[in-house]
C-alpha cells in the first residue's frame, strides 16, 4: 500500500506523530518528545536523553497524545524502541 500519511484531505487529520510529555527534574520544565510511530502498542518505560544532559525514565501510557500541526517539541524519535 502506498504511504497515505502525507495526503491532504480536509476531512481527515494529518499525521503529525505523537507527543509524550515528561518533566525534567533538573530544570523543572516540561519537555515534549515527538514520536512518529504510535506508542500505544508498547507502554514500557523509556529512557529519554534530555536536553539537560541527563537521562530521564519516562512512563509512556498516561501522557501519550496526538501532536498538533505546529506544536513544538524538544526531542524526536521514530519509535520509542530507540529509547529502550
Ligand atoms: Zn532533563
Amino acid at each position: 500500500m502506498p504511504q497515505a500519511r502525507r495526503a491532504r484531505k480536509p476531512t481527515e487529520r494529518e499525521d503529525y506523530g505523537w507527543v509524550i510529555s515528561f518533566g525534567c527534574k533538573s530544570t523543572g520544565t516540561l519537555r515534549r518528545l515527538k514520536v512518529d510511530a504510535d506508542p500505544a502498542s508498547d507502554t514500557r518505560p523509556i529512557e529519554v536523553p534530555c536536553l539537560c544532559g541527563e537521562i530521564h525514565r519516562v512512563i509512556v501510557s498516561p501522557y501519550r497524545r496526538r501532536r498538533s500541526a505546529d506544536e513544538p517539541f524538544d526531542l524526536e524519535v521514530e519509535s520509542l524502541d530507540e529509547l529502550r
